[in-house]
């Protein structure tokens, strides 16, 4: 029903620029998720999409027409907001009611639309209620029902689950995959600070660069987590993150490429050499699940004497001493692992695993 295209969109507050060079060609039927750390400029880019901010350049078109300069009323879209507001003297149908009466439509019209949006939100046993009889997670349903009336062609929500306590941000993130799938042909974009909504939720995911102002990747959930373009979305998605461990290049051929570890031994990446010249330091990227106990025989990665350990019953997490200036390196062991502080570990990952980045961050299985 409606398909976005961002063409070279920047924004400015005055002299300030927010963001820049923002490309994006998103599909019917997508659930996009914005994410990055706070002020990055999330909510500029959605507010940009929803004509509630001007767009400095750039080219804006929703289903191929150009919508820079249409008032927000006119480009078919809805906003759920971060902090709703219910009417609170109002029942759950009337709040939902409101702007189509106000907009003086049909009586019938009105009701069949209600009622519909109670029914994909599972609020019909609660139409007569006042919202202080509701739960958080109900009430948020509401605001979310308001926008589904107007029938827009693009709903976009910003941190639409950021007030509720974490029980209920599981339970309401569920909900909202659900309503996706119940509205499989509607457009959605998402904001989030949170990763694991970003996982959850997006067919896929922009990743926002707080430094650059730019998309750091655009791609599905696990093109992410499986292959970062760059050490910022590396250690953005993934919790611990991910570990860069610096080496420089050994040797290698066309297939793969030999990397010395400064806190190992020697990793082998299925990367082509070709891309990389002997000497060049890098940055090799293990994550923490992805570390093995080494076992004899094993190409040892990294090797250190734990500081501190969490156990956590389902995973162990093991902190390494930091080296100067660096993270500390940290590995996820699975289940209740015999370690503690002062255990010396050795360990591996599969070559399937590793990551390399050049010293400016860049990932060479895109070069
Ligand atoms: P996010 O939603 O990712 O946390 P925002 O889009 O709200 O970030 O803000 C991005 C940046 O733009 C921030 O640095 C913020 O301070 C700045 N900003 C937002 N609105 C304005 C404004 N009206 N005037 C000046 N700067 C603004
Ligand atoms: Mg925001």
């Amino acid at each position: 029903m409606a398909s976005l295209l961002l063409e070279n969109i920047a924004k400015s507050y005055g002299t300030v620029e927010v963001l820049k060079n923002i490309d994006l060609d998103i599909q019917q039927g997508e659930l996009i998720v914005f994410v990055g750390p706070s002020g990055c400029g999330k909510s500029t880019l959605l507010r940009m999409i929803a004509g509630l901010e001007t767009i400095t350049a750039g080219d804006l078109y929703i289903d191929g027409t150009r919508m820079n300069d249409v008032p927000p009323s006119k480009r078919g879209i809805a906003m759920v907001f971060q902090s709703y507001a219910l009417y609170p003297h109002m029942t759950v149908y009337d709040n939902m009611a409101f702007a189509l009466k106000v907009a003086k439509m049909d009586k019938a019209q009105i009701d069949e639309r209600v009622r519909n949006a109670a029914k994909i939100l599972q609020l019909d046993p609660y139409l007569d209620r006042l919202p202080k009889a509701l739960s958080g997670g109900q009430r948020q349903r509401v605001a979310i029902g308001r926008s589904i009336v107007r029938d827009p062609k693009v709903y976009l929500f910003d941190e639409p689950l950021s007030n509720l306590d974490a029980a209920l941000r599981v339970d309401t993130r569920i909900e909202i995959a659900q309503l996706k799938e119940r509205m499989p042909e509607r457009t959605m974009i998402y904001v989030t600070h949170d990763q694991v909504e970003a996982m959850t939720l997006a067919s896929r995911i922009v990743v926002l660069n707080n430094k650059t102002h730019t998309v750091a990747q655009f791609g599905s959930p696990l093109e992410l987590y499986q292959r970062p373009e760059n050490t910022f979305v590396a250690q953005f998605i993934g919790s611990p993150k991910m570990n860069l461990l610096p080496g420089t290049i050994r040797a290698g051929d066309a297939g793969h490429t030999g990397v010395d570890v400064a806190a190992g031994g020697v990793a082998e990446v299925p990367v082509s050499a070709a891309n990389a010249s002997e000497g060049e330091r890098v940055q090799l990227g293990v994550r923490p699940e992805d570390f093995v106990v080494a076992r004899e025989g094993d190409p040892v990665i990294f090797e250190g004497t734990a500081s501190y350990t969490e156990k956590l019953g389902e995973v162990t997490v093991v902190y390494f001493d930091a080296r100067d200036g660096e993270d500390p390196v940290i590995a996820k062991i699975p289940g209740i692992a015999d370690v503690s502080k002062g255990t010396h570990l050795r360990l591996t990952a599969a070559p399937d695993k590793l990551h390399l980045f050049d010293t400016d961050g860049h990932s060479y299985f895109y070069k």
